[in-house]
């Protein structure tokens, strides 16, 4: 059966369907980006020769490692989008993707710049003023000033326009009140974006009425508690303003303009190699450990199938770093590669257990036991942290005009 979308002459090969705003155009990696990433993997090498770091899953989340960014800070490869007058790079987004999958191919602990050099140094280029820019890019650069992500509450995180947090005027500035969950590394982080209601809720436009204020995380007035993760470790954090003052040179862009800002932030924030890469040093490790083996070809199907995914997803999310490069704002795109990506690393994990049968282990330092535990226990939040696969979908149907 065909229709007249499908039909073909016969030999000719169909155009790949395209759906408007969905798929951006392929991007293949300039050439000059292979030095480059030969001097990242030299670098991981060197580190781990030296026994700096054991490889470990998940890293861009708990691979908190001070020492570790502040090394790639020297080498030029944080800020590396970011202009050289905020003491940033002025490279490119591709040369800043092969840097970033060769750290979290190695599971290298790149957790503590994450957040900064990812989406709060675009956001700041974009929104931020002139002294917010040189307070705070040179420091995200070099790899010494940290940052979380204060959007989530307790009863406000898929429906995010819901969130209760509250900022009143007062003289220069802004009293903050609220309590943002979830908050990846705020126990180390110097600050976040806060997304607070600056005006009452508007029941015509729930989006209107939203700021974002930078908050320096040691003003007095908050409290940072712990919410242990399932492995029992420290990486998250309920965060409590108790009338906590913001200056005016601490507003993020236009106070009202929340919504729309903290939308174009999260682009940045579900599209890179960290949605399809969390778990590939166990992809790797389970590769080297059945390559000795005489599977039958069912296995290998099922392996080959894995991989070729793998390449599909970096084929796509590739294309998404091009269109950052090229200036555009590809949201649709970005929720796409989370929802595949995120599906993708869990079925890692799936195809670990049926076709290696090491138990995890919690307690082993390295190897392959270690990688898949961490993986096991990290898994449930693969695709929820930001913003859960139901919620792109309806990003996407939205988009494409579909509801
Ligand atoms: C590891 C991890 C790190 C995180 N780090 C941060 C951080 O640093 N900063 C931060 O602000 N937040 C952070 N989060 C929070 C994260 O963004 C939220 O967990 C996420 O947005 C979901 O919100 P929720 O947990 O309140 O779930 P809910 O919104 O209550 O959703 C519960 C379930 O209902 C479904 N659901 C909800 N609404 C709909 C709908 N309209 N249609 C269909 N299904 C729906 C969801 O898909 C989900 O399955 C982190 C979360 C995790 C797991």
């Amino acid at each position: 059966m065909t229709d007249s979308a499908t039909a073909t002459t016969a030999g000719s090969t169909p155009p790949p369907p395209r759906l408007p705003g969905l798929v951006p155009a392929p991007v293949d990696l300039p050439g000059r980006v292979a030095g480059l990433r030969a001097e990242v993997r030299s670098f991981v090498a060197d580190e781990l020769a030296a026994g700096a770091w054991t490889p470990r899953e998940d890293t861009w989340l708990s691979g908190w490692d001070e020492r570790f960014s502040t090394e790639l800070g020297k080498r030029g490869w944080l800020g590396m989008t970011v202009p050289t007058e905020y003491g940033g790079h002025g490279r490119g987004a591709l040369e800043r993707y092969v840097v970033t999958e060769e750290l979290l191919a190695a599971g290298a602990p790149v957790a503590a710049h994450w957040v900064a050099d990812r989406q709060i140094g675009p956001s700041l280029l974009r929104f931020g003023t002139e002294e917010q820019r040189q307070a705070f890019l040179p420091g995200i650069a070099r790899g010494e000033i940290y940052f979380g992500i204060g959007m989530s509450e307790p009863d406000s995180g898929s429906d995010l326009a819901s969130v209760r947090s509250r900022a009143d005027r007062v003289d220069g500035g802004w009293e903050l009140t609220g309590t943002k969950v979830w908050t990846s590394g705020a126990h180390h982080a110097h600050a976040f974006f806060a997304l607070v209601r600056t005006s009452p809720k508007d029941d015509t436009d729930r989006h209107a009425g939203l700021s974002q204020l930078i908050v320096e995380l040691d003003r007095p007035g908050i409290t940072i508690r712990p919410i242990p993760l399932l492995t029992g470790a420290h990486h998250f954090n309920e965060v409590v303003f108790d009338k906590v003052f913001v200056p005016d040179t601490r507003v993020l862009g236009e106070i009202g303009q929340g919504w729309h800002q903290v939308t174009s932030e999260l682009a940045f924030e579900r599209s890179g190699p960290e949605r399809y890469l969390s778990t590939f040093p166990l992809l790797v490790a389970l590769l080297r450990e059945i390559s000795a083996q005489d599977l039958d070809a069912g296995r290998r199907r099922d392996l080959g199938g894995l991989v070729a995914r793998y390449w599909t997803l970096r084929r796509l999310s590739l294309s998404i770093a091009g269109a950052l490069e090229a200036g555009e704002a590809p949201e649709l795109s970005a929720a796409v590669v989370k929802d595949l990506g995120t599906r993708f690393e869990n079925e890692v994990i799936d195809a670990a257990r049926l076709l290696w049968s090491v138990p995890p282990d919690p307690r082993a330092e390295a190897g392959y036991a270690r990688l898949l535990a961490d993986a096991v226990l990290h898994a449930p939040g693969f695709t929820l942290r930001g913003g859960t696969n139901e919620i792109l979908r309806g990003i996407v149907a939205r988009g494409l005009g579909l509801r």
